[in-house]
């Protein structure tokens, strides 16, 4: 393996298309057809204005986003959203909102939510380290709450939700940022939906968001502008300068998805080879490999597990390094291993990482 061209298994962000970058490279000399960087483009041209107008068709393609809903392309990460969708939804309810606290991002959520308003979490999986996800029976859903949030995927722990949640008559809000466009997706039963680029579709920069123009109508009137979905919906996602660059390579990457991968569920068939090659590698080590989350509830985008020992999992991320796979080593907040294994990394390469951890036993069983 060419030492230059290391294996992206970071949990963010992630690795992208071979095809995008080669794109992305020459963009960067010169657009095709415009004849400038696309560093230096400004937001204003029709340019830009047809990008933004193509990604959101594209988006609407993939997901079959029905007619209602705004697709906005805003900045702040999804750390801003937790702030915007208090903002947005809690407007002075005495009701508290429902949380989910299923693992690391959605604690930050919650913690930024409280500052808004009042909250209610439904349940925490904190007290069992974060190891499972809620089953049904465990889930009362308030009925007249203002709003659910929830995280999709846990990207830290690795656990993701394989259903939908809550009830039809209470607005859902979900976290999608580490399985945005890894499969298809109900966008029907969601009010709002934010998933920034940089774990599976781009690069750092830019955040989709899917909005019920019924939430963006009833939006309190005296929000600042730069928080108010409003503004970004009648500006066409142009408010302010937005992240032209970053913006640009998420259209590469929905261009990649309609046309060399086929849609989204040609790509999450694809997921679940992959994710299926490293949990066998992990159920097939004879504990060797210990995976960290309920089967049940297994991530397709994020395989977290640990070694027997704490000096194995050091040698572990010192030989995979060697061998050309980065970005190993488990969250800072929990330790341990975690292969992120977004959409750009083929099977082709998750089967190299399987490769590697078959063999790494092989020379370190005791
Ligand atoms: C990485 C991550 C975040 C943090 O997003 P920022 O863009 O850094 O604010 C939030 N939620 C989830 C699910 C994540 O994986």
């Amino acid at each position: 393996m060419n030492p230059r061209n290391r294996l992206n298994f970071s949990g963010g962000p992630g690795a992208l298309p071979q095809s995008v970058l080669e794109q992305v490279r020459e963009s960067i000399d010169a657009v095709p057809g415009v004849g400038l960087s696309v560093l230096g483009i400004s937001h204003r041209s029709d340019w830009f204005a047809a990008v933004v107008a193509e990604l959101e068709d594209n988006v609407r393609r993939l997901l079959g986003v029905p007619a209602g809903y705004h697709i906005l392309f805003l900045q702040g990460g999804a750390t801003q959203q937790f702030t915007m969708v208090p903002l947005t939804l809690m407007q002075g309810s005495q009701v508290p909102a429902d949380y989910l606290h299923t693992g690391y991002w959605s604690g930050k959520a919650i913690a930024e939510a409280r500052r808004e308003g009042p909250l209610r979490v439904l349940w925490s999986g904190e007290g069992e380290g974060f190891g499972r996800l809620p089953s049904d029976g465990e889930l009362d859903f308030a009925a007249d709450a203002p709003y659910l949030h929830y995280v999709s995927n846990e990207t830290v722990e690795g656990l993701q939700f394989h259903r939908l949640l809550g009830r039809d008559d209470v607005p859902r809000v979900c976290d999608m940022s580490s399985d945005f466009l890894s499969q298809p997706c109900p966008v029907d039963q969601f009010a709002l939906i934010y998933a920034h680029a940089q774990k599976n579709i781009g690069p750092a920069g830019v955040t989709v968001v899917l909005v019920r123009d019924e939430v963006i109508g009833k939006a309190p009137e005296d929000l600042p502008g730069f928080l108010d979905y409003r503004s970004h919906a009648q500006a066409h996602s142009n408010f302010n300068t937005p992240p032209v660059f970053a913006i640009y390579v998420v259209l590469l990457v929905t261009r990649w998805l309609l046309g060399e991968i086929g849609g989204v569920a040609a790509m999450a068939a694809i997921n679940q080879r992959k994710a299926g090659l490293l949990y066998c590698a992990l159920d097939g080590s004879d504990g060797f490999y210990r995976g960290r989350s309920a089967p049940a509830d297994r991530s397709l985008m994020n395989v977290a597990f640990s070694l027997p020992d704490v000096h194995l999992e050091q040698a572990f991320l010192a030989e995979s390094q060697a061998a050309g796979f980065t970005g190993l080593a488990g969250h800072r907040s929990i330790g341990g291993i975690r292969a992120s294994i977004y959409n750009a990394l083929t099977v082709a390469e998750v089967e190299e990482l399987a490769g590697f951890m078959a063999d790494f036993q092989r020379r370190h069983r005791r």
